[in-house]
């Protein structure tokens, strides 16, 4: 179906996400379809939605990632739409054509969209001629050790390899000398051949200190675009984001208008539709630079509907249903105030090393300004399976100061009890004083276990 309202939708994805679309389902008015893993048969997204099927072992490849039983709970429960959430087939096109195909409309950009977006050399290259600033590096995808040898004397070192096809901060390596370019080429290179669809690399420039800022797009299925600000995302562990703030501390207005500009054409232009996400780096001079796209809805996206007032699941939903940005968004985007989400995982909060198992206590903190998004509960079990998010907990305050404060007692309140989580680690982090006064880059964690580390040993 082309768009009209909805009546059902499925959801292909587990955990708080897909309460978070559930949530938003019920908003609208739309009845909702769970798919579960057997691992997942207690889940709180079975348990929400109007409808669950088990769609197989608790292995993704065969349930979450599994298109056919996918598609075919879709077709038993007669629904008009799948939302994927994030991870598992959301950015995968050909998921997104087979819904198609099979009559049922996908929320998320046009399947060609994803696959532009998905191949992360072509995104840049598409991004530098739309005259969004870029990393310098390759054209395309490098035929060989040898060609990224001459392309990195050229920009100068050090240098980063990519995986074209890369996510979850997998497949990177940073080359610091001529000389340790092929073994580190071909280690990337084997590297994104296993864990992705293909073992084709790119490269640019290293940027040693960064910061990770990323824009919030919504465009409309009517070649309407909307920036609904930034975000900060440098509080990584592992290329991987712990912390996320809006708005940054360090993007300038002028920066907020430029790229927001840019970008609008860019998307436009490339026939985006959906809500999705420009990743930049901001080097040491405060220039940001485009890193890739992320063509669906983020972990982080409440930070963003915290300071908008825009519900950005509702928005992905009604743009399917082929509503247009004006009505959807009520005039134009403002944002006030200040937003932190920490992530809870359950992970040890000092190794991150997964911590599965059973949650004997749970208590989630509320009041003024609070919000948890989770699938947790009372006795729930982590599986080892699936990502350690637990839940997300975020702080608004009028300004950074009260968000970090509310965020402060928040965490104060928060139990979880039979797992390791890294509630301690974002107490930590908060009570930071560099973290305090926005000083910090994509490095911070690493610095600062090694801190601890150093105070320990004496
Ligand atoms: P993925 O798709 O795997 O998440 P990204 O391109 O988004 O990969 O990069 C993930 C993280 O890796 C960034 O947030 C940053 O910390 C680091 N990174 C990526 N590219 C560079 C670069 N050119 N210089 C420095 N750090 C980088």
């Amino acid at each position: 179906m082309a768009s009209g309202r909805f009546k059902k939708i499925l959801v292909a994805n587990r955990g708080e996400i897909a309460v978070r679309v559930i949530s938003a389902c019920k908003e609208l008015g739309i009845q909702t379809v769970a798919v579960y893993s057997e691992a997942d048969r207690y889940s709180s997204h079975v348990r929400f939605a109007d409808q669950a099927i088990c769609i197989g072992p608790a292995k993704s490849a065969r349930s979450y990632l599994d298109q056919a039983s996918i598609i075919s709970a879709a077709e038993i429960t007669n629904v008009d739409a799948i939302h994927p959430g994030y991870g598992f087939l959301s950015e995968n096109a050909g998921f997104a054509e087979v819904c198609e195909t099979s009559g049922i409309k996908f929320i998320g950009p046009p399947p060609e969209v994803i696959r532009l977006m998905g191949v992360k050399e072509r995104a840049r290259a598409f991004m530098r001629e739309m005259g969004v600033p870029v990393l310098p590096g390759s054209a395309g995808v490098l035929s060989s050790a040898g060609e990224a040898l001459e392309m990195a004397d050229s920009i100068g070192y050090p240098v980063i390899l990519k995986a074209s096809a890369g996510g979850g901060g997998r497949g990177m390596r940073v080359v610091r000398a001529p000389g340790e370019i092929s073994a580190l080429f071909a280690q990337a290179r084997q590297e994104a051949g296993a864990a992705f669809s293909s073992p084709d690399l790119y490269l640019e420039k290293y940027v040693g200190a960064p910061r990770h800022i990323e824009f919030q797009a919504l465009a409309d299925e009517h070649g309407n675009v909307e920036i609904l600000g930034e975000r900060e995302c440098s509080i990584q562990r592992r290329h991987q984001k712990l912390l996320e703030e809006s708005p940054s501390p360090a993007v300038t207005d002028a920066q907020r208008s430029e790229i927001g500009a840019a970008l609008r054409r860019a998307l436009s232009a490339s026939g985006y539709a959906n809500a999705g996400t420009v990743e930049f780096l901001m080097d040491e001079t405060g220039k940001l630079y485009f890193i890739e796209v992320n063509a669906r809805v983020q972990v982080e996206h409440p930070v963003t509907e915290f300071v908008t007032g825009i519900d950005i699941v509702k928005s992905q939903i009604r743009i399917a249903q082929g509503e247009p940005l004006r009505e959807i968004l009520r005039g134009p985007v403002e944002t006030r105030g200040h937003a932190i989400e920490c992530r809870i995982n359950a992970e040890n909060p000092d190794t991150f090393a997964p911590s599965p198992g059973r949650v004997t206590g749970f208590h989630v903190p509320g009041g003024i300004g609070i919000r948890v998004d989770t699938w947790a509960y009372a006795d729930c079990v982590v599986s080892p399976y699936y990502d350690s998010l637990l839940a997300k907990l975020i702080a608004y305050g009028g300004d950074r100061g009260e968000a970090i404060r509310r965020m402060q007692r928040a965490l104060s309140m928060f139990i979880v009890e039979g797992i390791h989580t890294s509630i301690p680690l974002h107490q930590r982090i908060l009570a930071d004083p560099d973290f305090q006064a926005g000083r910090f880059d994509t490095n911070f964690i690493l610095r600062f276990q090694q801190a601890k580390a150093e105070a320990a040993g004496k």
